[in-house]
């Protein structure tokens, strides 16, 4: 969907389509740098890390395996508790795998360092973070993500996978959702 479709909906565009695209092509000759003679499972984050997996995963000249997982943090409409369920686990083993979790943002931080804690009791060689979008200032729990595409402001965001209530997941590009859509 283009952003022309909902432009009511939304007060700024923050990323579009084309530099997205471009700076998932940077990150992926990172990756393809770092991960140099080892294998490389990809772990994408249901659902939002879609979009991004799928384009990440495209720029990676090298072969990959990419798993799911599916996660909830409770809580609801813009907020996460930190209260962390999995809906979905991975189908692979992690003994001795190079693991890369990708996701498209960290807000807290609660889920993925939740996450990351979770996967590294597994057995992995490595376990590594490559998120979108990063917030800051909304961080509460400490994480390092290796691969970081951006740090916004503390501002909701949607499109490129990144849901309001489920919608604008297949927007094109990342914009700032208007106050009056969710308030
Ligand atoms: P955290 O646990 O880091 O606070 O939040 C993780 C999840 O909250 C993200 O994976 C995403 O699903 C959701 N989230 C956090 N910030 C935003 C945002 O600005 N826009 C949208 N659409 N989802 C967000
Ligand atoms: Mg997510």
């Amino acid at each position: 969907m283009d952003v022309s479709s909902v432009s009511g909906d939304l007060v700024e565009v923050l990323y579009t389509e084309d530099q997205i695209q471009g700076r998932l092509k940077e990150l992926a000759e990172q990756i393809r740098a770092d991960y140099e003679g080892e294998d490389l499972l990809l772990v994408g984050v249901l659902r939002g890390a879609v979009m991004v997996m799928a384009d990440l995963a495209r720029h990676l000249d090298r072969h990959v395996e990419i798993d799911w997982m599916a996660v909830s943090s409770y809580g609801s409409g813009t907020k996460s508790s930190g209260v962390v369920r999995i809906l979905k686990d991975l189908d692979t083993d992690l003994s001795g795998r190079h693991v890369l979790v990708v996701d498209e943002i960290i807000d807290t931080g609660l889920t993925i360092s939740w996450l990351v804690a979770n996967l590294s009791s597994r057995g992995p060689a490595s376990v590594e973070i490559a998120t979108l979008l990063r917030k800051p200032e909304a961080q509460t729990m400490p994480v390092e993500a290796r691969y970081v595409g951006w740090d916004i402001p503390n501002e909701f965001v949607v499109g490129y996978g990144l849901d309001y209530d489920e919608r604008y997941r297949n927007l094109r590009d990342i914009a700032t959702l208007a106050p009056h859509i969710y308030s």
